[in-house]
């Protein structure tokens, strides 16, 4: 049995060959195997040798790409590159890594990260909420009508752009979609909201009374 210790890119590599030739090789990344006491066992007929372009292959896929993927394949990276993603720490089976100088690679953690930067850049622009907004309406237009959407609805303008605030439409008893031509009481809240002076208050007569932050630089 004969032991061959190297390091390839910052990873430590133990190949273990069998004493018994037709026996295939035992190895270990980083020190770690199947689980964190047992080594891998080679599933082919190969040499040491051969066995270890296979596992500097594997390093280098991981190596060249992105750091990312479930806590027990994160000893294929380098050590000291990694961590475990703190919005997965601790899951059951999903428990995944990321880099360790910079944001998570999961796309899941992605889309957060991308929710939460538009959150913050609507609310650094002072934009209204959509609370804000019904809240003050709902005291001077309250609901009329037997059906239940007769009156104003609040509604965040397109969540993809940040930018654009709320929207303020009206939906005329009976009616299923706001129209231009039934504007209903937009026109007195359009006046309303304009009184406010941190919202640009944006309308044309139509269906829609736009509010955005008077900051935004947007108007
Ligand atoms: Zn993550």
């Amino acid at each position: 049995m004969r032991t061959h210790r190297t390091t390839y890119r910052h990873c430590a590599i133990e190949i273990i060959e069998p004493t018994n030739p037709y026996a295939p090789c035992a190895f270990t990344i980083n020190g770690h195997g199947e689980s964190r006491d047992q080594r891998y066992t080679d599933h082919m007929q190969r040499s040491a040798a051969e066995l270890l372009e296979f596992l500097k292959m594997n390093i280098d896929l991981r190596a060249d790409g992105e750091i990312m993927g479930l806590t027990n394949m994160a000893h294929w990276y380098a050590p000291g590159t990694w961590e475990v993603c703190p919005a997965s720490a601790g899951a059951a089976y999903n428990e995944h890594i990321k880099p360790v100088d910079g944001p998570c690679n999961e796309s899941p953690c992605k889309k957060a990260a991308a929710k939460k930067a538009r959150s913050e850049r609507r609310r650094a622009e002072g934009h209204p909420s959509v609370a804000a907004i019904s809240a003050r309406l709902a005291k001077k237009f309250p609901r009329r009508g037997r059906r239940p959407n007769a009156g104003f609805a609040v509604m965040a303008n397109d969540s993809c752009d940040y930018r654009k605030g709320v929207r303020v439409v009206w939906y005329r008893e009976g009616g299923n979609m706001p129209l231009s031509t039934h504007p209903g009481q937009l026109p007195q809240i359009f006046e309303e909201l304009r009184g406010v002076d941190r919202w640009s208050v944006d309308y044309d007569g139509g269906a829609v009374v736009n509010v955005i932050s008077r900051t935004a630089g947007i108007r």
